[in-house]
């Protein structure tokens, strides 16, 4: 595996997935040395925790030691051991490391959120809406099926509300991909689904202000052949402009060779990502 420094140095990639995902590939060490290579400052591990219990899909799984276990804070403790052990390692060689988490929002999670919270001290805890209706819009095998009964209006406008409670919960540190139904929404709906998040950025910029939520930059978009980030442009600048903080750089690694991916692209957009973030 080769993977080229990026040309700036010391930008912290704030959304990975190791292979505690049942979705990812990659050790939290290959993670790190990847990081090294790429030459970030910075890495925060945020895993998957699915767990809506009324989930039509796959997803409700941590993998551990090559072992699917359901998702519960139990399940989660190899995982955080391993994200701080790697925390000790890598410091000395010049990596910050750490520990995060990507909550998949459903409708009446608050208490178990709050409970995990309880149970580990995670420095990141990104909140993503992967699903409408209880499906998963955002994967290949799915989203067919979840978008094949709603409009397109009726998709996005059921995303913004879910992303609204989830901002309002004041719970997590930020919304991850805040635009993600693009992901296939193009494929499945036509262009216009690029337009659609004009009827919602004032209510869900005032309610991520109004908690203190912040949003990412996240360039999975361009993996996935957008030929933008999530959110859009448009969306970084409304939210900056309605005092929205955008702290944090993204890639969504599912491998480690995606770590940084277009960060050189990205990171003039999130001052905050350069030289780490240790506030
Ligand atoms: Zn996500
Ligand atoms: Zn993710």
């Amino acid at each position: 595996m080769h993977i080229e420094p990026l040309p700036i140095d010391g930008l912290s990639d704030y959304h990975v997935h190791c292979d505690y995902s049942v979705d990812a590939t990659g050790t939290i060490e290959e993670y790190c040395e990847a990081a090294l290579k790429r030459e970030l400052a910075e890495i925060c591990f945020t895993t998957h925790f699915d767990s809506n219990p009324k989930s039509d899909g796959f997803a409700n799984y941590i993998r551990v030691k090559g072992e699917k276990k359901p998702a519960t804070p139990e399940h989660l403790a190899p995982y955080v051991n391993d994200v701080l052990a790697a925390q000790e390692k890598y410091y000395p060689l010049g990596l910050s490391v750490k520990l995060g988490l990507e909550f998949g929002w459903y409708a009446g999670c608050e208490e178990k959120v709050a409970r995990l919270k309880e149970w580990y001290d995670f420095e990141h805890l990104l909140v993503g809406v992967h699903e409408i209706r209880n499906l998963c819009f955002c994967a290949a095998s799915t989203f067919e099926k979840c978008f094949a009964d709603l409009s397109m209006e009726q998709a996005v406008e059921e995303y913004y509300r879910q992303v609204i409670d989830a901002a309002r919960s004041g719970l997590f540190t930020a919304v991850a991909h805040l635009d993600y139904y693009r992901k296939y929404g193009e494929q499945f709906y036509g262009k216009a689904i690029h337009q659609q998040y004009t009827n919602y950025m004032g209510e869900v910029f005032a309610a991520l202000k109004d908690s203190g939520t912040a949003i990412e930059v996240n360039t999975a978009a361009r993996r996935k052949g957008l030929d933008s980030f999530f959110p859009s442009m448009e969306m970084i600048n409304g939210a900056k402009r309605e005092g929205v903080d955008v702290l944090f750089l993204g890639s969504d690694a599912h491998a480690p060779e995606q770590v940084g991916y277009d960060f050189e692209i990205a990171a003039h957009l999130v001052p905050h990502a350069i030289g780490g973030c240790d506030d």
